[in-house]
C-alpha cells in the first residue's frame, strides 16, 4: 500500500521555531506535540489526516490558537495547523465572503473594510475564523446582524478519512447544522468558510464608566434594557474588582449618535457617570477601540448565559466575590444578545442558546505561578456560586471543570450532534477531553 508523504511547513521539537509554534494563546497550558504542520491548502490537511491516520497518531485542529482550554494542542501528537491558510476572498455580486480556516479577525475586517463590508465575528483580533465560528461567534454587531455562524453560507472540510466534504443547506444539511455552534476540532478539519457580507460605514459607539459604588444600580438598569433595546446597539458592561474602583460600559450602534444618546437615557440615568463619551467614528476604528486581545497570557475564564434577569441576590453575590477577589484585575462581563440571535429556534442550527438575554464572562488572569490556585479557585467558586440563577455556557468558552458539558453547551442539541459525529466520524478521530461522542 502506498504510504502518504506529510507535506506543508513543518516544525519539530529541533527546530526553532517549536517554543512558539507549540504553545496556544493561553499560556497556562504547556504541551508537546510531536510536530505542528503548517498546512498551505487543503492538501496539505488531508495529507496530514491521513499520515496520522496510518501511523495511528492522535490530532488536533488549530487555527487562531485561542482555545480557553487549550484543545488546539496535545502531548505526543500533531497539530494540524490551518493557520497559514488565510486568504480572503470578496464577491461582490453575491455579497459573499470566502475565507481561509486560519485567517485571524483583524486582517478579515481590514480587508472586508477595504470593500465597505463586514462579518459579525468577535473583538479580539487574534482569534481565529474557524473556531470562532463553528462555537457560534458573538461580538459588537451581532444584536443586529446575528451571530456569526447565522452568516456562514457554505463550508469545505476535511474528514476522518482525509477526504474533502462541502456543507451547505443543501449539501450535507446534517453537518452544516453541526458545523454552526457544535464547536470547533469535532466533526474535521475546516479548510475555508463562505460568509454573507454586510455593508459597513460610520457607527456610533459609546462608553460610560461609574465608581464601583454604582455597581448594584447599573447591572440593574443595563440588564433591563441592554437585551431589549433597539437591536442595532450591542452592549457589554465591565465589573471590576473593588479595588481597581470601576464598572464601565460600552456599545457599538449602526445608526447615528442623536439617536444613540437618546437610547442611552435609561442607562446614564442610574447611578452618578463619572464619564460618558459618545462618538462617530469608522467602523474600523470600532473593531480597534473594543479589541479585547491582551497578547498570549495565563487566564482561566469561564461563564454562563443568562436568560431571566440576574435578582438582587445574585448581583449581591457577584458584588461580593469582586470585593474579595484575590486579583485586583479580575473583572466580570456582560455582553447582551438577544436581537437577531433569536430569530433561529434553539434547535434550527446546533448553537443552542438563542433564548438568552445575555451572557457573562468570569475572567481572572495572572502572571506569578504562584497566583494561580487562589485565582482558579475564586473563578471556580464564583461560576459555582452563580449557578442557580443561570442557563449552560458557550462552547466557545470551554471548562473543563463543567461536568455535564453536553447539557450547558448544547442543551437539548446534544442527541443529534452525537448521531452527525456517528456518522462523520464513527471512529472518534477527532477527540479531546470536551468532544462530542458518537453515539
Ligand atoms: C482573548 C480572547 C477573546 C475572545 N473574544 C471572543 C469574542 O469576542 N466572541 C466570541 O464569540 N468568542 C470569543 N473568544 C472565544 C473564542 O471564540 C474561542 O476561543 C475560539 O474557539 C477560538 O478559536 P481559534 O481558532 O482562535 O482557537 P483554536 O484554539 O485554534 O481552536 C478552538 C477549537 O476549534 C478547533 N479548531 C481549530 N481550527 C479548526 C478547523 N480548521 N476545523 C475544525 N476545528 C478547528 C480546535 O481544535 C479547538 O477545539 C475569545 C477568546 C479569547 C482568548
Amino acid at each position: 500500500m502506498k504510504m502518504t508523504k506529510l507535506t506543508g511547513r513543518i516544525v519539530f521539537p529541533d527546530d526553532p521555531c517549536y517554543e512558539i509554534a507549540r504553545k496556544d494563546y493561553n499560556t497556562r497550558f504547556s504541551k508537546y506535540p510531536l510536530a505542528i504542520i503548517y498546512c498551505q491548502d487543503t492538501q496539505d490537511v488531508m495529507n496530514a489526516v491521513k499520515w496520522t491516520r496510518e501511523n495511528c497518531i492522535s490530532i488536533r485542529a488549530r487555527s487562531g490558537g485561542h482555545s480557553y482550554e487549550a484543545f488546539s494542542i496535545l502531548n505526543d501528537g500533531i497539530v494540524i495547523d490551518v493557520s497559514e491558510i488565510d486568504k480572503i476572498i470578496f464577491n461582490e455580486t453575491n455579497m459573499e465572503a470566502t475565507i481561509g480556516a486560519g485567517a485571524a479577525l483583524l486582517p478579515i475586517y481590514e480587508c472586508l473594510w477595504n470593500s465597505g463590508v463586514t462579518i459579525p465575528g468577535g473583538t479580539c483580533p487574534t482569534v481565529g475564523i474557524a473556531g470562532l465560528t463553528l462555537g457560534g461567534g458573538f461580538g459588537m454587531l451581532t444584536r443586529e446582524m446575528g451571530l456569526l455562524c447565522d452568516n456562514l453560507i457554505a463550508v469545505q472540510m476535511v474528514n476522518a478519512k482525509g477526504e474533502v466534504v462541502c456543507a451547505d443547506r443543501c449539501t450535507n444539511p446534517d453537518l452544516f447544522w453541526a458545523l454552526r455552534g457544535g464547536g470547533g476540532g469535532n466533526f474535521g478539519i475546516v479548510t475555508s468558510f463562505t460568509f454573507k457580507v454586510h455593508p459597513i460605514s460610520d457607527v456610533a459607539v459609546y462608553n460610560i464608566t461609574w465608581n464601583w459604588s454604582d455597581s448594584r444600580e447599573v447591572i440593574k438598569a443595563w440588564q433591563a434594557w441592554a437585551p431589549f433595546v433597539d437591536e442595532r446597539l450591542t452592549s457589554i458592561i465591565d465589573l471590576f474588582t473593588k479595588k481597581d474602583g470601576r464598572i464601565s460600559s460600552a456599545g457599538e450602534f449602526l445608526g447615528n449618535e442623536d439617536q444613540l444618546k437618546c437610547l442611552l437615557k435609561p442607562l446614564i440615568s442610574a447611578g452618578n457617570p463619572i464619564q460618558v463619551d459618545i462618538q462617530t467614528i469608522p467602523y474600523i476604528e470600532a473593531v480597534i477601540r473594543f479589541d479585547g486581545g491582551l497578547g498570549p497570557h495565563k487566564f482561566k475564564n469561564t461563564g454562563a448565559f443568562v436568560y431571566h434577569s440576574l435578582p438582587d441576590e445574585a448581583i449581591d453575590t457577584l458584588l461580593c466575590f469582586m470585593e474579595t477577589s484575590p486579583n485586583k484585575d479580575n473583572s466580570v462581563q456582560f455582553q447582551s444578545l438577544a436581537g437577531a440571535v433569536r430569530e433561529i429556534p434553539p434547535d434550527g442550527t446546533a448553537y443552542y442558546h438563542r433564548d438568552a438575554n445575555y451572557i457573562m464572562q468570569y475572567i481572572t488572569r495572572w502572571k506569578a505561578d504562584k497566583e494561580k490556585e487562589p485565582n482558579i479557585h475564586w473563578v471556580e467558586s464564583l461560576r459555582r456560586a452563580m449557578l442557580k440563577y443561570v442557563n449552560g455556557t458557550y462552547v466557545n468558552w470551554p471548562d473543563v471543570f463543567i461536568k455535564d458539558w453536553p447539557k450547558a453547551y448544547y442543551g437539548t442539541n446534544y442527541q443529534e450532534l452525537m448521531q452527525i459525529k456517528c456518522k462523520y466520524d464513527p471512529e472518534n478521530i477527532f477527540h479531546f477531553k470536551q468532544s462530542i461522542c458518537p453515539d
